[in-house]
């Protein structure tokens, strides 16, 4: 059984000083979880101070971007290595953002993927629709088109161990969610995907995050849905009175 993941996507937000009192006040909230994978994804000038608050807790320590050579004269860039070195398990990629502001392509996805494999790094993969996409009938073309790209020909040890976020790009920020059953749907359509890709063992570990607003009062619906494994949080992962909630959704 694929066991739920929760990660908070912090974006471009939070001081180190802001960040310091998020996770603290996250590890009180939940200090006595079980049975849910937590992770939270500072900006890169907050991982340091992060990554001592969470160590040896519940909390893993995630990244938001990554570039995909080890080093080198890339001004501006961080590599995985370092990333690793600093402590993050997980490091989002792809996210809508980083493909509409900062010309993210599915063949740039792919290289770092290759390069968090190459570091151990786990990665979450952003994957969705845009609404003009959607009013057009063309989602499943679109999502099933980044998933084939991005995880083309890869180690299938490594991707069964890789997270999918499908985040509808209407969805994310607007405080519209897709309903648990347009969810669903689109997450049965990427796990059968995988089976194509990889086969049934490797898909059925892959776990599918949902991500457009969640909050404290949709997460359990969503949770229900047979193909949904976790959530991908935003706005509400920014404070301890929404983001503790999502992750106890079960109680
Ligand atoms: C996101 O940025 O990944 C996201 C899902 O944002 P929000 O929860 O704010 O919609």
């Amino acid at each position: 059984m694929r066991i739920p993941f929760i990660a908070g996507n912090w974006k471009m937000y939070m001081t180190r000083a802001e960040a310091k009192d998020l996770v603290e006040g996250l590890l009180t909230a939940l200090a006595n979880v079980r049975d849910v994978e937590v992770a939270v994804c500072p900006p890169f000038t907050a991982l340091d101070c992060v990554s001592r608050l969470v160590a040896n807790s519940r909390i893993a320590l995630g990244a938001q971007n990554c570039y995909w050579e080890d080093k080198g004269a890339f001004t501006g860039e961080v590599a995985a290595p370092l990333l690793k070195e600093i402590g993050c398990k997980y490091c989002i990629v792809g996210h809508s953002e980083r493909r509409q502001y900062f010309g993210e392509t599915n063949e740039t996805v792919r290289k770092r993927i290759l390069a968090l494999y190459k570091h151990g790094i786990l990665p979450i993969l952003c994957i969705g629709e845009t609404l003009k996409e959607r009013e057009k009938g063309q989602t499943e073309k679109v999502v099933l088109t980044q998933l084939r790209e991005c995880l083309q020909n890869l180690p299938p040890e490594r991707v069964v161990k890789t997270t999918v976020a499908y985040e509808p790009v209407w969805a994310i920020g607007t405080g519209k969610t897709a309903t648990p059953q347009q969810a669903q749907e689109v997450h049965a359509l990427i796990r059968a995907e995988v089976v194509r890709m990889y086969g049934k063992d490797v898909a059925e570990g892959v776990r599918i995050q949902y991500g457009g607003s969640v909050k404290p009062d949709n997460i359990k619906e969503l949770m229900d849905q047979e193909d949904i494994d976790g959530a991908l949080v935003g706005g509400a992962s920014l404070k301890v009175d929404s983001f503790a909630p999502i992750v106890r959704f079960a109680e």
